[in-house]
This record gives structure tokens, sequence and C-alpha cells, in this order.
């Protein structure tokens, strides 16, 4: 894209020989500059060329408002710019005179960065090797946008200068100085670099380890800004280590300013990145189009977008670096609202739906029979349920409940109503193991209310609660083709009712006759898009999504917004809370002693093998090496199994299943354990390097123990936790609501770290926290307004959304348009 500044040339040009009387253009010359302006401010070659081009007023032109005179000056002004802006498309400096208006110019096309865009690959950048890109890559960086969009993790504050006689101990100081000189030390064997520095208040040593070539660099009577840590050493003062650079009044990249901390891998280097940072944002942030209509950042006093990301890396000062976050922050949740809110709409107001007749008689046939009576929050959320399944619009519902909170006895109602309508019902899990706790759980429930005809290991007849047979089946992988051939047949001519089943329910071969509900459970284990699979199973079944995953409100109105909410919030009563501690590790052989006694017992343990990195390969690793030692040094005589993500998920399976059937002790585990597993023999929970799970995952851990009458433990190891450690072990120990710890965990972490928004089908977050409500309901209002006056994006002030939109949500092509 260049700027071809030709016609805007001709028409002042024009302007001029007809008096200024704003006729060189049909409709104007405003008009003309507001299709120009956009484009050409976009191949603009310089930041400081852009700012001319903004102090002239070319973005938002008034010139009909001008006076003859002012139309004149301003003309002459802006001819002058074209030049200038010709030269330096050359690579020349600007001619410091101006051009008269009435030379006619040769009409030259600036060169601007011709065929790149910020969507070239970071390759296209001068200066960027393959073999660079490909350590970018490793940091989810391709292209010249993602370069722009990898913003610091934090900021230095290199920002306040001080002299040389006002230097305190400890604290991170900048100064600029002279080298007076510089020379090759080895300090305890080191090579490194010592120099003494000078300012007018007095002179500083500076040393740099393991650093000897420096000294090069370090020209005598340079002048240098210094930012770093002050020591004291044999009663002076020495700057260890700084970060340094050449003096210079304008664009410090390493110094004497906010300076980003950037995220980096192995190969990539503080400095380097910065330096590279500086002038891919320099040359780029101010050509990305500002997407967001100008009405919405006008009125929530928003920074324009290429501002925003050159500010996020490079600040001028604290409080315009907040403005950036904020802008960025609120880019990306405005983004998932609006694109929440199509998924919504396309899916409830988009096509009609199966609305169900509730059956009281078969619903308190149901009810009346369970073993014991449903607490006021399952009887609410019921409620909610039979409310929805009632309408013309399929429900789309996502129902919350911590562990053993009862979500399951909701939805067997719901399947049941189903059924009852004479449509079909569908469960989905994650695993076949807890596929096959869905279906146990539920044939216990019918079976008590229920005279059971049939049984086999995965269908089951019930009679007595409808008037005629219930069918209850269950598909999974495991089962025989024949029979699962059989049980196709079977769904296909609507004789099975409740089919509870892993991802084999959408696989193509499975038809539904009509399916009118279909249940998710663990939702957080499903893409988006197998669940729209589910859904093209039925003629737009109702869909309740289940989650123990206790998601605070607000996270699940920004991440879910598409679904309505519903929440348990209320254990049945009787629960015993599980015992939890934390051992420091000198405590370490009573715990494995105490975790004999239980075994001894005929209970069953979990242990959790310490967090080494989020790398499952290096987990896999570990958890190995501490099975192998827990077998050999300190349970030789104990049956344990290994648990781990680098397993085939049969494996998994046959491990879980060994467990479940007791023919394991200790279950030595990585953190897949985290998911829904009921073993209601289990008692004794110990997590290793507790300190470096969050809140919600140790809540999780916790949970798959206290599953059954027996009293339970939860045993967490800490070596040497840091502040932030202490106080989640703290927080765990004390709390065991699980809605309460995801509120504390949301304002200890970021939501990228409490839950991996990538993995649910939804764009990144990096900037938003979603602990910040108020910006949070900021950009679902914006998103709202927007949504309701122009649902497709269709208006012309709306093109870059649409675009921005598509490309933010491009990983889910099909289910927004
Ligand atoms: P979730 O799926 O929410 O973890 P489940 O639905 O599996 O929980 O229920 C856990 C256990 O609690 C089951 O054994 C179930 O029968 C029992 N249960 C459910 N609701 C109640 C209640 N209101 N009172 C007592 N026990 C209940
Ligand atoms: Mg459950």
């Amino acid at each position: 894209m260049s700027v071809d500044i030709g016609p805007l040339r001709k028409i002042l040009e024009l302007e001029h020989s007809r008096g200024y009387s704003d006729s060189a253009v049909i409709g104007g010359l405003d008009r003309f500059l507001g299709n120009w302006s956009g484009p050409a401010m976009a191949s603009i070659p310089s930041r400081r060329a852009l700012s001319r081009f903004r102090k002239l007023g070319l973005d938002k032109s008034s010139y009909d408002s001008l006076t003859v005179e002012q139309r004149q000056q301003w003309a002459r002004d802006v001819l002058d710019f074209l030049t200038e802006l010709e030269h330096e498309g050359e690579g020349k400096p600007g001619p410091g005179t101006a051009r008269k208006a009435d030379q006619s110019p040769r009409a030259r096309q600036p060169k601007v960065s011709t065929d790149i865009s910020p969507d070239s690959p970071i390759t296209s950048v001068k200066g960027i090797s393959s073999a660079l890109a490909s350590k970018f890559g490793k940091l989810g960086v391709t292209t010249i946008r993602d370069l722009l969009y990898f913003f610091p993790n934090r900021h230095l504050d290199y920002s306040q200068r001080k002299t040389i006689s006002q230097l305190t101990q400890g604290e991170e100081e900048t100064i600029i100085a002279n080298v007076w000189q510089a020379t090759e030390t080895r300090p305890g064997g080191r090579r490194s670099t010592e120099a003494i520095v000078g300012d007018e208040t007095g002179n500083v040593r500076v040393v740099w380890f393991n650093n000897p070539y420096l000294v090069r660099q370090l020209a005598p009577n340079m002048r240098i800004v210094l930012s770093g840590r002050v020591r004291l050493f044999n009663g002076r003062y020495v700057f260890e280590s700084p970060e340094w650079e050449p003096w210079q009044d304008t664009d410090l990249v390493h110094t004497g300013r906010l300076v980003p901390v950037y995220p980096l891998t192995r190969g990539l280097y503080p400095r380097q990145v910065r330096k590279l940072m500086k002038g891919i944002v320099d040359q780029w942030a101010w050509q990305v189009p500002d997407f967001l209509p100008a009405s919405v950042r006008e009125h929530r006093n928003l920074l324009e977008l290429p501002r925003a990301i050159s500010e996020a890396h490079y600040p001028d000062d604290n409080e315009v670096k907040d403005r950036a976050r904020t802008r960025l922050a609120f880019d990306e949740l405005f983004l998932l609202q609006l694109g929440v809110l199509g998924r919504k709409w396309e899916w409830q107001e988009g096509q009609p739906g199966n609305p169900l007749h509730t059956s009281r008689e078969v619903l308190d046939t149901f009810i009346d029979s369970l073993p014991f009576k449903l607490t006021a929050a399952q009887e609410r959320v019921l409620a909610e349920l039979l409310n929805d399944l009632e309408r013309p619009q399929p429900m789309s519902r996502l129902l919350e409940g911590d562990v053993g909170s009862g979500k399951t006895v909701v939805a067997t109602a719901g399947l049941l109503m189903a059924a009852a309508n004479d449509c079909q019902g569908a469960l989905m899990a994650p695993t076949e193991i807890l596929a096959e706790q869905h279906f146990a759980t539920i044939s216990r429930l019918l079976a008590a209310v229920t005279h059971t005809d049939e049984e086999s290991g995965y269908l089951h007849s019930y009679s007595g609660i409808l008037p005629r047979p219930l069918t209850v089946a269950m598909l999974i992988g495991a089962i025989p083709a024949a029979q699962k051939r059989e049980l196709h047949r079977m769904i296909r001519g609507g004789e099975i009712d409740i089919v509870v089943g892993t991802h084999a329910l959408i696989q193509k071969d499975v038809e539904f006759r009509q399916l009118a509900l279909a249940v998710v459970d663990e939702q957080h284990r499903f893409g988006v898009e197998q669940r729209s699979s589910l859904r093209q199973k039925g003629h737009n079944p109702h869909v309740l999504v289940m989650t123990a995953t206790p998601i605070p409100r607000t996270l699940a109105l920004t991440l879910y917004g598409d679904l309505d909410l519903s929440v348990i919030d209320q254990l049945p009563p009787g629960r015993q809370a599980v015992k939890t501690r934390w051992l420091k590790p000198e405590q370490r052989r009573s715990a494995y002693n105490f975790l004999r006694r239980e075994i001894g017992n005929g209970r069953q343990a979990f242990i959790i093998c310490p967090l080494i990195e989020e790398s499952e390969a290096v987990q896999a690793k570990a958890a190995t090496a501490e099975h192998e030692r827990l077998s050999r040094e300190v349970f030789p005589d104990l049956k344990l199994g290994l648990l781990h993500g680098r397993m085939s998920a049969t494996d998994k399976e046959k491990v879980m299943r060994r467990f479940y059937a007791g023919e394991i002790d200790i279950l030595v585990s990585t953190a897949v354990v985290e998911v829904g597993i009921d073993v209601p023999n289990a008692t004794v929970m110990m997590v290793e390097s507790a300190d470096r799970f969050g809140l919600s995952q140790l809540h999780q851990f916790r949970g798959r123990v206290g599953r059954g009458t027996e009293q339970s433990y939860c045993m967490l190891m800490a070596e040497e936790p840091s502040d932030v450690g202490l106080q989640r072990l703290d927080i765990i120990e004390n709390v065991q609501d699980g809605f309460q710890l995801a509120e504390e965990d949301l304002k200890m972490r970021g939501p990228g770290e409490f839950f991996g928004t990538r993995q649910s089908g939804l764009p990144d977050l990096r900037m938003a926290r979603l602990s910040d409500v108020a910006l949070l309901e900021i950009a679902r209002s914006e998103a709202q307004k927007v949504f309701e006056k122009d649902r497709n994006l269709e208006k012309p002030e709306h093109a870059l959304l649409l675009k921005e939109m598509s490309r933010v949500w491009s990983s889910e092509a099909g289910e927004w348009s």
C-alpha cells in the first residue's frame, strides 16, 4: 500500500487557480479527504510525518469552514508537506525550503514499505532472519502484527534520573554520565568489564560481570545512560551489571525511561528483543488501522489504537501506559463480547427449536423417589432448566456447580423430560470413565423409581415412569463393533431415549431420530466445535453445558456470554470438608506414614507430582521418575500406578480403571488427574510443590477426595513458598468453597493462567484482567450497542471492525459470520 499524493496535489493546484472556492472536486474537498486520508495515513513512512499529517488536519478535514485566506495558507502547508513526503519516501531528507503551490511538481509516488503489511511474516522485516523468526515462532509470533501485539510482561521504571551524588544503595537508579575509563578485570576469575563514570557531582564505579567485550564499546568521554541497582562495596557505591546505552535525547531503548521486559525463550536476549521491538513499534504501530468505531472510542475516552500499541511497549510515562493497557484490554473484551453475542443470536433467534412440555407427573414421580431431598439450589436450577426447555428457542445454558453439588440429578430430570416428550436426550462426557460413571449414576437414580426390565453392560430399560418403557444406553469406544452398530440403529430408530457417551456420540455414523436435549459435561474439555457438532445432531436441540470448574460470574459472562448461566452454589447437607494442611519439607516422612496408615485402612491415595514446567513432556518425565522413586524407596510394598499426559488415552483409561477397581493403592500423577474423576474410596490427596499451582487447580485436586463417606485429607507440600505461594496455601487451607476460591484466584492471577482461553475456542485475552469488572461491563455495553445497531457489521463505519472480528475469530470460521 502506498499513498498516492498525485490527486491531492492536482486538486490543490486547481483550487488555487479557482480562488479557493472549494469547487475543485464534486462534493467538496472535505469529502475527498474523508476517503483519501485513511489509506494515506496507513502508508505514511514515519511517525514525524504522521504527526504533521494530523497537525495539518488532513485526518479530520474542515476545509469548507475555512476562510479563503485560511484555505490558501492551509493549501500551501499541505503542498509543502506532500513534497517533503515524496522526498522522505525516497530516503532523502526533506528539503528545508518550501515549494510554492504554483510550481508544477512532477507527480512522484513515494516509496513506502510497498508490499509489506502488518500481516506479512516477520522475516520480511530487515534484520529478522529465519533463525530468529523460528525463536519468535516458539512464542507464537509469526507476523508483524503478532510482534506489535507481543507485549512486555512488565516495565522497569528507569525513568527517574539522579545525579551520582543522589544515588541510594539498593535502589534501581538511572544516571547520565561520562565514561572516564573502561578496563577488563577479573574479579574472582570472571572476565569482566569495569568502568569509572562521572557526572558534575562525582564519580562511580560500574562492573559488568562475565562481559569483557564491553571494554571495546565504552570509549573514554563517551556519554552514556546507566540504569540498574546500586550496591555498597567496600564503603563505596558500585553499579553491578546495569543496563546501559549511549546517551541520546530521545528514543532511549534500555535505560532512562520505562523499559519493557519481554517474555523470552532460548536464544532471545533482552537487549536484542528490546531493540528489535523499538524498531518494529516505531515503524509499524501507526500503520495498524484503528478498527474501533470513532464513536465508541470517543465515548469511552480510549487511546487510538496505534498510540495504544506504541505506548504499551515504550510508554512515555506510567499514566499513558495504563491508558494503553485499558484500550487494548477493552479491544479484547469488546471483540469477545461482540462475537459471543453473534453466536448466541445465531443459535437462539436464528433457528426455531424444540419446545418441550414439562410433564409434572413424570417429574414428580422421579423427584419423590430420590433417596434425598433436592437442595434449594438444585430446585432453582431445575426450574430455570425446565423454563428454558419449554421455550421455542433452543436453550443454551451453562450449569456450574462445585464437585458433588448434584448437577447430574438436575441433568437427568431434563433428559427425562425429553423422553416424556417422545424425543431423545444425550449426555456427553470427556472420557470413557466419566461416561461410565454418568451412566451408572443415571441408572441408579432411575432404578429407584422404576422397574428394571432389561440390563446389559450398556443398555438399560425401565418401566413404570413413562407410559412405555424408558431405554437408556451407553455409547463409548470400548463397546464391540457389532453392538455399537446395533446401538446406532436403535438411536436412529428412536428406540433409545437417553444415550450417555463420549466423543463417540458426535461421530458421523450416529444419527438421532429426534434429539431434543444435549447435555455436555465438563465443558472446558470440549471445544466449541464439538459442542456445535452435537447441536447439529438434532433439530437444534437444547444444550446444557455442565462444569465443576467454579467460574466466577464475571468470567462466565465474558467467556460464555453465549450461554445463560445457572449456578448450584450449595452442597447437599452433611458433606464433610476435606481437611487441608500445608506441610514443610521436614514433615514429609510423617506425611508418608499417614498415607501408609490410610492405605492400611483400605483407602487409596493420589500423589500429584511437582510442577516443573508447563511442558507435558517434562512433566511426564518427572512423574515417571517420581513414580519410580516412590516405588523403590518409599512404598516398595504397595501398588503404585502412574498417570501422565503423554500416555495414550487407552493407557490412561486402563490405569484409571485399575485405580477405580482398587487394584492400585497410590496413583502418582501429573495435573491431568484434575478433571472430574470419582473414586469414593480415595481419601488422601498429596500435592507436591503445591505453592506452584493456582488456587482453582488445587481445589480441583482436592475435589478428587472426600467423595465417599470417610473423612478425607489433602496434604500440600511446599519447599520454599514465595509470598504469593504462602498466601495461596493459606487461603486453600481455610477456604472450602470453590467459588470463593475462584474469585481469589482471579484476583491473584491473570485470566490466561486461570483458564486456558485458547483451548476454549475463544480469542486470547492478554491485556484484559477479568477482575476488572468495570471495564468488562463497559465493553459489554458497547458491544451490545453496536450489535443492536448493525448485527452483521454491514455499515461502512464498521468495515474495519468486521475485518478485525473475522481475524480474531478466525479459528472459529463458520461459527461467526
Ligand atoms: P456433581 O456431578 O455435581 O459433581 P453428582 O450429581 O454426581 O454431583 O452428585 C454427587 C452425589 O451427591 C451423588 O451421589 C448424588 O446422588 C448425591 N446427591 C445429589 N443431590 C443430592 C442432594 N440434594 N442430597 C443428597 N445427596 C445428593
Ligand atoms: Mg459430575
